[in-house]
């Protein structure tokens, strides 16, 4: 008996330092997210935020805090939620619109990472109530992907609020919050960041094109689904995260 518990003991010691191995490796990434987020221009303030689910609990994530830039996380200021939006470890400030992330984290348990941000181009798309169309090749990625919310112009300050959120997304990828921002998900951090960013040059070459009057017609359904299967590869998200992230460090 002596002899079984010391061995379970160690296995649970191992489990444990693996666990706070991957949470550790989680945040760095988050860390890492929110500099080439406001490298790539993604920034308003200190708004936006970013989350994560954790691996070994799906009922929690780690979130962005209030009062700092998305360039401003690290290992001390991210926060634990849970799905009803409490935080459970961390002291700095929630965000009030934690419940974009709860209430998709619930709903679309094939996502783990949500981005919230204010692009100026995608946000000016989504005042103009029309959907983002395939007039570049970032426009592929959110092909019949893309939701809009359109309630309110306010913050997502209430379960209720997020809900709707979560219901606009559907089963996609990305939504529009009308006159506000956007709300881009993925099954990893390099994945959520890299559709935000593509998601705003998609919009910002379709104003360019409807403000340039007279667009030609958009390529075949055919040819846009297959480029959007090409572009959607989890590999495709990681090598340009990682080149984003290498860029970042060579500018320090
Ligand atoms: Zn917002």
């Amino acid at each position: 008996m002596v002899k079984g518990k010391s061995a379970s003991g160690q296995s649970s010691r191992r489990a444990g330092a693996g666990q706070r191995a991957t949470h550790r490796s989680l945040k760095e990434q988050l860390i890492l997210a929110g500099k080439v987020l406001v490298a790539e221009g993604q920034d308003d303030f200190t708004r936006g935020h970013i989350s994560f689910r954790l691996p070994d609990d799906p009922n929690l994530f780690f979130m962005k805090a209030h009062s700092i830039g998305l360039d401003e996380i690290t290992m001390q200021n991210i926060l634990t939620i849970d799905l009803e939006g409490a935080v459970v470890a961390g002291t700095a400030r929630r965000h009030s619109e934690v419940y974009i992330h709860s209430e998709i984290f619930k709903a679309r348990p094939d996502v783990n990472c949500i981005i919230h941000t204010h692009p100026t181009y995608s946000i000016a798309l989504s005042a103009t109530g029309r959907g983002l169309k395939c007039y570049s090749q970032p426009g592929a990625l959110f092909y019949q992907a893309l939701g809009s919310y359109t309630d309110t112009i306010n913050l997502i300050r209430s379960h209720a609020m997020g809900a709707g959120v979560a219901r606009a997304l559907g089963n996609g990828r990305a939504v529009l919050l009308k006159n506000h921002g956007v709300v881009v998900t993925g099954a990893t951090i390099a994945e959520a960041v890299i559709g935000t960013i593509m998601l705003e040059n998609g919009a910002m070459v379709q104003l360019l094109v409807e403000a340039a009057g007279d667009p030609a017609p958009e390529f075949s359904r055919a040819d846009i689904e297959k480029l959007k299967a090409d572009i959607s590869q989890p590999e495709q998200f990681t090598i340009n995260f990682d080149y984003l992230v290498r860029r970042i460090k060579r500018r320090r």
